[in-house]
This record gives C-alpha cells, structure tokens and sequence, in this order.
C-alpha cells in the first residue's frame, strides 16, 4: 500500500459525543502514527437530521481534542466537496451506473408491509428484506407507481461474503441471507448511506476505514458495493463502542457526555489520557495530548470487545 489515507466521517445530526470521538482519535491515531493523510468528510445527507451548524461545531471539537486534518471540510483538497450534500450528482451518477447493470429495482412497501415481509434474521436485530418487490411485472411497478413513490433496492445474490478486519477478525456474511436486497435510494430521492459512503471512499482514495463495530455487519454489503463500482476496497478497523454500566450504547440523547458537557468538565489532555485508556494504549487515565499517544499508538492493544464506561467519569 502506498500512502495511508484514513478520514472522519462523522453525521453532523447533534453534538459529538464521547464514543464518536473515541473512534475519532482512533482513526486520528492510526494515520498520524503512520505518517498518513487524514481526510474530513461530512456526512450530512439527511436533511431531515444534519445542520451546517452542527457540522461547524463538530470541526470545532474535533480541533479542540487536537485532532487535525489534512483535507476536507473547511479545508478543502484533491477529491472534493467534502460535504455529502454537496455531491448528490456524483451519487446519481454511481446509482444510474448499477440502474444500466439492472441491479435496481423500486420497492413500494411502506415501513409496516417490509416489517411484515421480512425475517428477524441478523445479530443486530435489523430485519432482512424479503424481496416481495423484486419480482413485480411492469405492469404492477406503474401501477403502484401511481399513489406510492418507490424507495429503490440493490439486488443481491446468493453469496458469502468475507474479509479480515483488523480489529475484529474475520467476519463473514451472506449477501442474500444476512443482508438482503437493501435499499440505495429513499423514497424522498435521498441516496442512502451504503451507497455514499462507498462512492466517497472509493473516489477519495481512501485505503484505511476505522469506525464504530455497529458498522460491521454493513461492511459485507459495502464490499459488494466496492466490486460493482469498480472501486477498491480499503482496510477496515472496526472500534469497540463505549457503553454505559447498564449495557446501553452511548449516544447523541445522553446529553452529560456530549461535547458541550465534556469540554466543561476536562481540559484536551484530560480527555485523551481517558480515552486512551479504554483504547488500551494507557495503563492509567492521565493526561496526554494527541501528538504524543500518536508516538506509541499500537493497533494490537486495542480492545475487541464494547467498553463499559462508568468511574473514571
Ligand atoms: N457517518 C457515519 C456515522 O457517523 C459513519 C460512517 C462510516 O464511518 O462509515 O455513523
């Protein structure tokens, strides 16, 4: 592999909180340590949930812990725009690309009916589409077409697909089964995040992915997304999750532990000793800057497992 390139992708939907910025400086860590470039990508697509406002202050946190970038939001660089919304002609254009290969299908089930038609088959308690539309006739799809608009499917085949993660191991998934045909393209002609997000990867010379392991089932399908496009595939490194002493995840509704309350209750270097303590790369939480853990970052430290958070905070 040439040149690290590794990014941020965060959803500018609400305030960072502790567990972004823990696959944050993870991400941060890993290229600056290998002497990569490091790219900031918003992901606003959904205008329903992202604010430019929030994409401003998420940079402002970002820089405040002392993780920088090389290019990207406010940056600028080589393979913008870096702001998903910014890019829905290049999406178009990638999803008409897999129209031509008739791999596209729309689909008219309302949320109740997919629900309904699907099998609770993955870990992680999303359902898999059944493929009830798949094999409308045209005539059905005009007809439906009439009072519905359609979301539209990537069809998926029979197949297993696997790789080796740098965190988690090897994982396996089969397309067809575990995933089934998912959905490019909303029925609000908001293109979906699988798509983008490979799209954006790929176009940005991305070879190195460190994010959050809820995204790891997603992977199978974003690797199948890769061989279409005709892209390549970077490494992936999926992160453990901080959870709360009673199992629960993290997130943006837990306001204590958003950026707001955090950068009031620490100073930078406080707040790094303590996350690179639960990434394993500190014995103890004590004070550290970025620059510093980036010196005696180590990947093999790092915890497969979720992170229960509770005394040190
Ligand atoms: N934008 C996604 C999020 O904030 C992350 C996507 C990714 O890292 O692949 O959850």
């Amino acid at each position: 592999m040439g040149e690290l390139r590794g990014r941020f992708a965060p959803s500018p939907s609400g305030r960072m909180h502790l567990g972004n910025l823990f696959s944050g400086l993870l991400a941060w860590l890993s290229v600056r340590s290998a002497g990569g470039v490091m790219v900031l990508r918003m992901e606003d697509l959904d205008p329903d949930r992202c604010r430019e406002e929030y994409a401003v202050q998420l940079a402002d946190d970002l820089l405040w812990l002392g993780l920088d970038w090389d290019e990207g939001y406010g940056k600028g660089g080589p393979h913008g725009p870096y702001r998903q919304s910014d890019r829905t002609e290049l999406y178009a254009a990638a999803f008409r690309k897999l129209e031509e290969q008739g791999l596209i299908y729309p689909c008219f089930c309302t949320r109740a009916e997919r629900l309904a038609a699907s099998a609770p088959h993955r870990s992680d308690g999303q359902t898999v589409y059944s493929g009830k539309c798949r094999n409308l006739t045209e005539e059905q799809r005009t007809e439906l077409a009439r009072t519905r608009r359609p979301a539209w499917r990537l069809i998926v085949p029979d197949r297993e697909v696997s790789f080796t993660d740098g965190v988690q191991g090897r994982f396996e998934e089969n397309l067809l089964w575990d995933c089934g045909d998912f959905i490019l393209r909303r029925s609000d002609g908001v293109y979906a995040y699988q798509l983008a997000v490979v799209y954006d990867d790929g176009a940005m010379a991305v070879n190195q992915v460190v994010r959050g392991r809820d995204l790891l089932d997603s992977t199978p399908r974003q690797l199948y997304l890769y061989e279409l496009l005709g892209l390549t595939p970077p490494e992936f490194y999926h992160v453990p999750l901080l959870v709360a002493p009673d199992g629960r995840r993290l997130s943006k509704r837990e306001k204590d532990l958003d950026m707001g309350a955090l950068r009031q209750r620490f100073t930078p270097a406080e707040l790094t000793g303590l996350l690179a303590f639960w990434a394993g790369q500190l014995e103890k939480p004590e004070p550290v800057t970025p620059a510093e853990l980036a010196r005696i970052f180590d990947w093999s430290k790092v915890p497969e497992n979720d992170i229960t958070i509770g005394n040190e905070l």
